[in-house]
């Protein structure tokens, strides 16, 4: 039988730090009613995270502008995830995932943030166009509800 989307949420905010708390927030408050566990939470979060952060600070370097974050939940306990900004995009995606790679070797950044949001997920996805901007797509499926919370 072919999933059944359940739920879907679709929010936009501005290319500012604060929204990256802001992001997390609304993630969990999508997830909660699925009843994840503790680490399904924590990790969504944290690659939710870096998605956010990197539209702020590499899509939007300079500038600023929207970021859409979007969820679908299935029936089957699937939930997929997007993040998109409208930015400067990526020239070479394949070599932007590799563990390590980074623009920014000087501001602190190691190149690590697609490789969380990876082991983060079980499937995730990047499409970019430079100066059309980029999008993130995070899936997981959650474990099986616990039997007392059924
Ligand atoms: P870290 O996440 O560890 O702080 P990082 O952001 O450089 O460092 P990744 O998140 O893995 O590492 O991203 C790798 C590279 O891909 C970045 O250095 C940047 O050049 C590019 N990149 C990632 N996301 C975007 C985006 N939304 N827009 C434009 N470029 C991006
Ligand atoms: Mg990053």
């Amino acid at each position: 039988m072919p999933k059944k989307q359940i739920n879907e949420i679709r929010c936009a905010f501005l290319s500012r730090s604060e929204n990256e708390s802001l992001a997390r927030s609304i993630i969990s408050g999508f997830l909660l009613p699925l009843d994840p566990t503790v680490d399904e939470l924590a990790d969504i979060r944290c690659a939710i995270s870096e998605a956010v952060t990197n539209c702020i600070v590499h899509g939007y370097r300079d500038t600023s502008g929207m970021i859409t974050l979007g969820a679908k939940a299935y029936d089957d306990r699937t939930v997929r995830i997007t993040v998109t900004d409208k930015g400067c995009g990526i020239e070479d995606v394949a070599k932007a995932r590799m563990p390590l790679y980074t623009t920014c070797p000087d501001e602190d950044r190691c190149g690590m943030g697609f490789s969380i949001m990876e082991s983060f997920s079980d499937k995730l996805s990047v499409s970019s166009k430079v100066g059309k901007g980029t999008r993130v797509t995070l899936t997981r499926k959650l474990a099986p509800q616990s039997k007392e919370n059924t």
